[in-house]
């Protein structure tokens, strides 16, 4: 670590001009991510811009309440000039530019440095010229506390650090691990007690971030679980469908289907859970397990995506209508493989 923070330092002298970039479809964490970076290196006289690959959902406007981020869907050429003239790319909460979707061109392009901060399995690690992976981090969020805790711009002292970054940082943990219910370790504490002391308001954020949905997103919870959920005993699973139509009786927006795939975990006998989103030209697919299935292991080799050992996401390119088949017929498959 240390040596890797004094490379982190190396990178950042003499820099005028640094990016900050995330994941498609942004979440708590990769927007907490960039917007904390953003606001640590403006706070030590660096110039930092945020790109994101599409929007933020609603409910993460508060994190950006100058509306400072530019998101490449929308603002494609001003962002790409911004990739070209950054002298240095901080890229947080993925390991891989094909995460970015269409912006991962741009960036391949870009002769800036890349700097990964992110918790994920198995970075890509010839896309970057400095790595900061650590899957035990219960957010990228925290792994990025630990790296600017151990600068000699803080010294340890989380009140060096102004206070967007406080409320940016404590909602990527609070957001990544459902607030405190998975993938903690002492750690996580240790920072949420470090950010508590500086003054963070933690049930106004966890109103901001888990309740603060339209009541439509509250109805379409329902007609998926009565409709669409399907459990597979066989498999120990469960399966939703969220098709275009339902999303748009529902008037679907961005991040309403946050934290409806873990719902069916809640069933003893459910051990993986899996909600697929219709979207435009791909079926999203959501993963998630308790118990001992590696849901990352699961998309990696069927659902062309990957992420954690108890979440993960991807896409398949199938029609809807065959959908559930394919995923009962790879979760047996994956089962009997690593039995
Ligand atoms: P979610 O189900 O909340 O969209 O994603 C759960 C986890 O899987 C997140 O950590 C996310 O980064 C990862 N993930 C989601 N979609 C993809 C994907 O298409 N590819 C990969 N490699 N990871 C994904
Ligand atoms: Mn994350």
């Amino acid at each position: 670590m240390k040596q890797n923070i004094d490379r982190f330092e190396e990178h950042l002298r003499g820099k005028k001009r640094v990016l900050a970039v995330g994941h498609f479809h942004p979440d708590g964490d990769a927007t907490g991510a960039v917007v904390a970076m953003a606001s640590f290196l403006k706070s030590i006289g660096i110039e930092c811009s945020i790109v994101l690959p599409s929007p933020i959902p609603s409910y993460l406007d508060f994190l950006d309440p100058r509306k400072s981020i530019l998101f490449y869907t929308q603002e494609r050429e001003r962002a790409d000039r911004l990739i070209f003239e950054s002298d240095l790319i901080i890229c947080l909460d993925f390991n891989s530019l094909s995460r970015t979707e269409d912006m991962e061109k741009a960036l391949k392009e870009s002769k800036a440095p890349k700097i990964l901060i992110d918790h994920h399995l198995n970075p890509v690690t010839e896309e970057f010229s400095l790595i900061f992976s650590d899957p035990s981090a219960s957010a990228t969020c925290e792994l990025l506390w630990r790296v600017l805790m151990n600068t000699s711009f803080t010294h340890g002292d989380i009140c060096a650090l102004p206070h967007e970054a406080h409320i940016a940082l404590a909602a990527g943990i609070l957001a990544d691990t459902n607030n405190f219910s998975n993938s903690v370790t002492p750690d996580t504490f240790t920072m949420a007690s470090q950010l508590l002391h500086s003054g963070i308001d933690l049930a106004e954020l966890n109103d901001r971030l888990f309740k603060h949905f339209s009541e439509n997103r509250l109805k379409m919870l329902g007609e998926l679980l009565t409709r669409s959920m399907v459990f597979h005993p066989h498999i120990n699973a469960c399966s939703m469908i969220l098709s275009q139509q339902t999303k748009r009786s529902f008037d679907y927006k961005e991040g309403d289907t946050e934290g409806f795939v873990n719902i069916p975990l809640s069933v003893r006998d459910v051990e993986v859970s899996a909600l697929f989103t219709e979207s435009d030209g791909y079926v999203k697919v959501s993963l998630r397990s308790k118990g001992g299935v590696s849901v990352n292991a699961l998309s990696a080799q069927y659902f062309n995506g990957g992420g954690h050992e108890r979440a993960a996401g991807g896409k398949i390119y199938l029609p809807l209508e065959e959908v559930r088949g394919y995923f009962e017929r790879s979760l047996e498959q994956f089962l009997r493989e690593h039995k």
